[in-house]
């Protein structure tokens, strides 16, 4: 954990989101109008390393079926890609379960007009006492916590430690206990409603009535596109089970309380497949898209301690799922989870759910005739869901690396693959001839490597201020055409990680650079 390596303490997310607005990652959405809660808008940097993320994802495990690993039927593993509505018939909502059910707990502030996610909230009281006045706090929120812990000292006129108080999840309270609390910035109990079931998704009408037999929902998820046309894509295309098909896209959740940056948003993408297989192997499929999915992930530069494969409790396993059945999630130590953990991706077997609940509520046949077993079988379905914003976030939070020695003290160490700024070409000085053969190399570049990122040209300011701003945007590779380069026809290349500096040939520019690059 680059992180770590030197302190035991995370970076702080203030500094990353000033780096991610000065560099053109990441915006408030509505900015100049004051902004929107839950929204965000990616800038020319962030644009570009989203889209390699996406790319990366595409390429990995839809073109190249899972990395070209062989699945544990001893075969290459095929997948096929889909691009969803994000509106869809209503009634695919209700089948899938995201009507009635896909419901957070919510816990309003009279007094703040903050909302809150019941089941984030924690309630910090004397230890040993069980009811009366308690003092509620946002888990992993150690400035609510720090506040709390001063109200309870002063309302026992005592100086409190750690080990005078015990915290307990609000929503293991008796609902009549909810008048007795404080709530995060209030100095009063009472203020707290009872938690109330809100439904996350986003509602629209379809029309100009607007009437309510007109409404619609913006997609909560990307996955529900795949199942609607699991039959179009069994009659279309030449696939049998075990086959996968993935869908990427922007889902929307009215989330109750949006926050930590863009970690969870109510306008977010997502990248999910849905892998189906004969009910018998659903085990071993589960394993192997588990351990894939760590491995990708590892693959595009989250490594070592921030990032952890979880496998769930039997408590904490889904409506859906059966005994037994395997879930788990990818997940990445966060600055703002630290020392805790947030999901990145999920992985779960999620059985014959789905496709049942689809051909019960349509009467469409969900089955698919396996001729190697004479046997027509609903197919149980393993799902990869991953957050594509999610993702990005934690590839900015693990590329940021503070640096005293450097002028522009932190680097972004993107992986090359996913850098959305991938080389940069200086003349040391804006004259002898310096600029045009930069023009050129710059150009010869452009044309090679356009297609995966920008390729900067900067005449600007003195080298060090130039190597800065790369160093902020994470730039693999700058090359400096200098005095000598018209006479020995090279150029300085400057490593961004380790600032080594390699002299190489003018013409070898782009092969060098190919071999770096990857993917
Ligand atoms: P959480 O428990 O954090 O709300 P979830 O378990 O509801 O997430 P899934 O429904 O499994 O999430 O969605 C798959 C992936 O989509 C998640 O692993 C996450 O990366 C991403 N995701 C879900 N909700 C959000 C959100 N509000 N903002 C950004 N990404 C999200």
């Amino acid at each position: 954990m680059n992180q770590t390596d030197t302190t035991d303490t995370p970076i702080s997310m203030d500094d990353l989101m000033a780096l991610c607005k000065r560099r053109g990652f990441i915006y408030q959405a509505s900015e100049i109008y004051g902004g929107i809660n839950g929204f965000w808008d990616y800038g020319p940097l962030g644009a570009q390393l989203k889209r390699n993320l996406a790319d990366a994802w595409w390429n990995d495990v839809i073109m190249m079926g899972c990395s070209g690993r062989t699945g544990p039927n001893g075969k290459p593993v095929r997948i096929v890609p889909l691009d969803t509505c994000i509106i869809q018939n209503p009634k695919v909502w209700e089948a899938s379960g995201h009507v009635g059910g896909f419901n957070d707990p919510m816990v309003d502030c009279r007094e703040t007009k903050s909302r809150y996610r019941a089941d984030h909230l924690m309630v910090l009281r004397e230890a040993g006492a069980s009811e009366g006045r308690g003092y509620a706090f946002m888990e992993n929120d150690e400035e609510q916590l720090a506040r709390a812990m001063k109200l309870l000292g002063k309302y026992l006129r005592k100086d409190i430690a750690e080990s005078d108080v015990s915290v307990t999840p609000l929503v293991s309270l008796p609902k009549e206990q909810i008048a007795d609390l404080v709530g995060p910035g209030v100095k009063d109990p009472g203020t707290l409603t009872e938690p109330r079931a809100f439904n996350l998704m986003f509602k629209t009408y379809i029309g100009a009535t607007a009437t309510e037999d007109d409404v619609a929902y913006l997609r909560p998820e990307t996955a529900q596109g795949i199942f609607i046309n699991f039959k179009n894509v069994i009659d279309t295309m030449r696939v049998r089970v075990p086959f996968g098909i993935a869908n990427i896209g922007t889902s929307f959740r009215n989330e109750v309380t949006p926050r930590n940056f863009t970690f969870r948003s109510r306008e977010f993408e997502q990248m999910e497949c849905e892998f189906f297989c004969h009910p018998s192997e659903s085990r071993e499929w589960y394993e192997f898209w588990r351990d894939y999915r760590m491995d990708w992930w590892e693959s595009i530069g989250l490594k070592g301690d921030n990032l952890r494969l979880r496998e769930h409790d039997e408590d904490e396993l889904a409506h859906y799922a059966k005994e037994g059945a395997g879930t788990a999630d990818v997940e990445y130590r966060y600055p703002f989870t630290y020392p805790d953990f947030g999901e990145l991706e999920g992985v779960a077997d999620r059985a014959n759910f789905d496709l049942t609940s689809h051909q019960t509520a349509s009467r469409a046949k969900m089955e698919f005739f396996d001729q190697e077993r004479n046997e027509r079988y609903v197919p149980h379905c393993i799902e990869p869901a991953a957050g594509l914003s999610r993702g990005v976030l934690a590839v900015l939070c693990e590329a940021y690396t503070p640096d005293p020695n450097r002028p522009s003290k932190v680097f972004m160490k993107f992986h090359p693959r996913l850098a959305p700024i991938k080389a940069a070409v200086f003349p040391l000085v804006n004259k002898e001839g310096m600029p045009e053969i930069a023009e050129k190399l710059h150009a010869d570049l452009h044309q090679r490597f356009g297609r995966r990122g920008f390729v900067e040209l900067d005449v600007k300011q003195n080298i060090g201020k130039r190597y800065a701003r790369m160093d902020e945007a994470g730039t693999p590779f700058c090359f400096t055409i200098d005095g000598d380069t018209s006479s020995d026809h090279a150029v300085t290349v400057r490593h961004r990680d380790t600032l080594e500096q390699e002299r190489i040939g003018l013409d070898a520019v782009g092969e060098w650079l190919e071999g770096k690059l990857g993917g």
